[in-house]
């Protein structure tokens, strides 16, 4: 190593050292690392030179997952520009509202999200689209072969970031990330997922000699794909195998093309996976590990994943975009073992869980989970009232109810917001959640509240079936291992797939408004 990689632009550098090994792949698409490197090296300068980018300045990208985004990723942080990923199934206004809201002086956006936001006010770099100016090739130009960085002087306390949120429970706030959080982030990741090996009772000085080559399956404009996936390959020298968007098929006849060994996203795309009629005739033996993060993963997910693929090494990680993607992670025997916990946290992240008057609370009980680390982001960009809030004396406060057990080890009982309180009695969706997924004809769940005055609120389920099942069926399945007081009242039958956000979320509030209507 040339230099510890405290800043993202060291871990660019050194990745530089990979040469000739393949990094990116989409489609028929390749990119070496040394391609890579040149191409950013030579955006930069471009950046820099044609458009004016200085340290500081945002620089939004709005593209699907495609080679472009990371090469743009690299070359804005490597000048000390900060990236801004938009989310590219925003409409119009979400888009304005994010280049808005960070105040970026260039986008460099697709051709379908630059057609999407035709006319707008603001330096565009399209690419994917015509040849002509303005395009990728025509900014890029010619790529020369020694290509250096433009000098720059980056600290690692700079502000590297400004993802948003995945807008789960409300509008999407901008975390702004430094340099510090994206160069302790892959390394806390790396570390993780040797002990993972270890803890698989496999050899990790073997899985160090072995290339990794990740399918990623969720975006890179969220904290996930890109922290704890994109940052993670490229300080390893992996391989990163890159989809336009998800699909089953497309992931069983990438993951035996290109020999994939770890399979990357939320946990629906490992469900997905698994249900798929193609599973059998594919050869996936290549496949070591299916990591998955982001969304409550139900524990019959590790079971069926067990069974169906047996040999690989599931792992469940959970993660915000404040604390820089991952930050507890669940993997090998621990997993097997407590297969309803989200693991131990990394080496670099410390724990509390608080009660409702600030106490610290012992093993078992439930409250907030406050996470403390180099991985939390120093706040959010330009809301210094929801950074006051929510990051207290190095503290994060997650906004998710959690447990501890004697061991150390992490369960999400449920996010604070979505908690159900029924004649004052807490009941956690994640929970009856887990419950209706045992149940052979579920496939997918999601549990409400739903308003009662009398009870405040009662539970309710919104869940699509892959067998015939009645409701008063699947109730009488939950007596078995819920008390009566969590069990739905009343089960309502999606016919298709439940609305989620790119993140793997359900999205709660529109379910809500779908089957309660003006109730909410
Ligand atoms: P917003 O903050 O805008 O409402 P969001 O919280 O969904 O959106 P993210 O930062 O993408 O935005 O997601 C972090 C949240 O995802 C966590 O607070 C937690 O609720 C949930 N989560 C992440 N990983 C896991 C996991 N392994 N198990 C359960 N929940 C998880
Ligand atoms: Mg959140």
């Amino acid at each position: 190593w040339k230099h510890a990689p405290a800043t993202f632009r060291a871990l660019l550098e050194n990745s530089a050292f990979h040469g000739d090994k393949e990094f990116i792949v989409y489609g028929e698409e390749r990119l070496t690392y040394a391609q890579h490197f040149r191409l950013a090296a030579t955006l930069a300068h471009r950046l820099t030179d044609d458009f004016g980018v200085r340290k500081g300045d945002r620089v939004a990208i709005a593209m699907r997952n495609f080679p472009e985004w990371i090469v743009a990723f690299s070359a804005t942080l490597a000048i000390g520009a900060v990236a801004v990923p938009l989310n590219a199934w925003w409409t119009r206004p979400e888009l304005e509202y994010g280049l808005a809201d960070s105040g970026a002086v260039l986008l460099i956006a697709d051709e379908e999200r630059a057609g999407r936001l035709s006319g707008i006010d603001l330096p565009v770099i399209v690419a994917r689209g015509q040849a002509g100016p303005g395009s990728w090739q025509d900014v890029i130009g010619e790529v020369s072969p020694g290509a250096a960085l433009p000098p720059a002087d980056i600290r690692p306390e700079d502000p590297a970031t400004i993802f948003y949120t995945s807008g789960t429970t409300g509008r999407p706030k901008g975390a702004l990330g430094s340099h510090r959080n994206l160069g302790q982030a892959p390394m806390s990741v790396a570390y993780a997922m040797l002990r993972g090996v270890a803890m698989a009772g496999k050899d990790t000085a073997a899985s160090l000699g072995q290339r990794r080559i990740t399918l990623l399956t969720v975006p890179l404009f969220h904290a996930t794909g890109c922290f704890a996936v994109l940052l993670t390959t490229m300080f390893s020298g992996g391989g990163l195998v890159l989809m336009y968007k998800w699909d089953a098929e497309d992931a069983l006849r990438l993951i035996e093309r290109e020999r994939v060994t770890v399979m990357s996203g939320v946990p629906t795309n490992a469900w997905q996976l698994l249900s798929h009629p193609s599973l059998g005739s594919r050869d996936i033996s290549s496949l070591a590990g299916i990591s998955y993060g982001g969304a409550p993963a139900p524990p019959k997910l590790l079971e069926r994943l067990t069974e169906l693929l047996p040999g690989r090494t599931p792992s469940n990680g959970y993660g915000m975009t404040e604390t820089t993607a991952l930050a507890i992670y669940n993997s090998g025997q621990s997993y097997q073992d407590k297969p309803d916990s989200i693991g131990i946290p990394l080496a670099v992240v410390d724990v509390r869980v608080r009660g409702l008057g600030g106490e610290d609370l012992p093993p078992g009980e439930v409250g907030e989970l406050c996470l403390r680390g180099p991985i939390v982001i120093p706040g959010y960009w330009n809301r210094p009232e929801a950074t006051a809030e929510t990051i207290v004396g190095g503290w994060l406060h997650t906004g998710d109810l959690a447990r501890v057990d004697e061991e150390g080890y992490v369960y999400i009982v449920d996010r604070a917001k979505d908690m159900v309180i029924r004649g004052g009695e807490n009941v956690y969706c994640a929970e009856v959640e887990a419950a209706l997924f045992e149940h052979p004809a579920v496939d997918d769940a999601a549990v409400i509240g739903i308003p009662d005055d009398e009870l405040g609120e009662l539970v309710g389920a919104v869940v699509k079936l892959r067998a015939p099942a009645a409701q008063e069926e699947i109730q009488t399945f939950l007596t078995s291992s819920l008390a009566p007081f969590k069990i739905p009242v009343r089960i309502w039958f999606h016919e298709t797939d439940l609305p989620r956000n790119p993140g793997g979320k359900i999205l709660k509030t529109r379910l809500r408004q779908q089957v309660l209507g003006g109730q909410d």
